[in-house]
């Protein structure tokens, strides 16, 4: 769930029609077709798209069941490697050699898994150029207490691990080690600091039941205050249409069936993480934690590591060129 303001946001106004995922995914990533037909041959999108994004949440209450997140079945780390994340500390370090060595790459792990304990602090507003926003949010779960702040931290690592195996330098805005935050804005600084190659922001939305899919989050033009867009509108656009096509693609997971018009691309001008970047950056919904078959796969470590990888595929393929 991205950060929706305390009133939730009109939908932004319609871009020109893109050309639905399938089209363009096939033009990126001839592979990608094929998983989707597989993926309408199952069943999957419910078709139709509207603007609505998420049911906010306050930034006061902790996710539905921040109390329980004990009982999801991803407690029990199956065993085989690919569905458990390294552990290794934010210290790793990049492979001495890989098609990214000199590319640095920063990952936001949306949200923050004490941020429901930190009300005072994540409710006070800061600046994101167009407006003043909430420093931060607590995040969605899923209807068995699976937090979206646990997901986005797990995913994270995991991308982390396969972007250092091929030589990148990459850092994290928040790996669990923060008492809450850090907010939006801080958020698009560490990247616009760390002169960042490529930024992605993890999260899974909080939307109803029945509403499936990812969607990738572009930052529109914006020029207001210290918000200025219009350098990195293009090559986000770029690294978001890479990141969508290979995810689709490495997971099989359709498109949302309610944004994006069956583009999985969606652009904002109302999150701070994208209107006070400098650095081509994105934000990717992984899929609607409240809806029962999404959430089957956001709790599962191995569709993670796959979603992971479908990311990192997107970012090599926009850092190659
Ligand atoms: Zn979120």
């Amino acid at each position: 769930m991205s950060y929706v303001g305390p009133d939730f946001d009109p939908p932004q106004p319609r871009r020109p029609r893109r050309r639905p995922l399938t089209v363009a995914v096939a033009a990126l990533v001839p592979g990608a077709l094929l998983g989707w037909l597989v993926y309408e041959a199952v069943g999957g999108s419910g078709g139709g798209a509207s603007e609505a994004v998420g049911t906010p949440t306050s930034s006061s209450s902790a996710p539905a069941s921040a109390s329980v997140p004990k009982s999801t079945d991803d407690e029990k780390p199956s065993p085989s490697p690919s569905s458990t994340p390294s552990k290794t500390p934010s210290t790793s370090a990049p492979a001495a050699s890989g098609p990214l060595k000199g590319k640095v790459v920063v990952i936001d792990p949306g949200h923050n898994p004490s941020n429901f304990q930190h009300t005072a602090e994540i409710n006070k507003k800061v600046n994101i150029g167009t407006n003043w926003k909430e420093c931060d949010t607590t995040g969605t779960s899923t209807n068995s207490g699976y937090t979206e702040a646990k997901f986005t931290l797990d995913v994270a690592h995991r991308l982390r691990t396969l972007l250092e195996k091929q030589g990148a330098t990459v850092k994290l805005t928040q790996d669990g080690d923060r008492t809450y935050g850090p907010c939006v804005d801080e958020r698009a600084r560490i990247g616009n600091k760390a002169h960042a190659d490529a930024v992605v922001s993890i999260h899974a939305d909080g939307a109803g039941a029945g509403q499936r899919g990812f969607h990738v989050i572009l930052p529109g033009s914006v020029h207001a205050g210290a918000a200025d867009t219009r350098p990195i509108v293009a090559s986000s656009a770029d690294l978001g249409e890479r990141i969508a096509g290979n995810f689709v693609r490495v997971t099989g997971s359709a498109p949302s069936n309610y944004v994006g018009d069956g583009t999985g691309l969606v652009t904002r001008k109302d999150l701070g993480g994208l209107n006070l970047s400098t650095v081509p950056k994105v934000f990717i919904e992984c899929g609607n934690m409240r809806d029962t078959k999404d959430a089957a796969q956001l709790t599962s470590g191995a569709w993670r590591q796959k979603a992971a990888q479908g990311i990192s595929e997107g970012i090599v393929s926009f850092l190659r060129g």
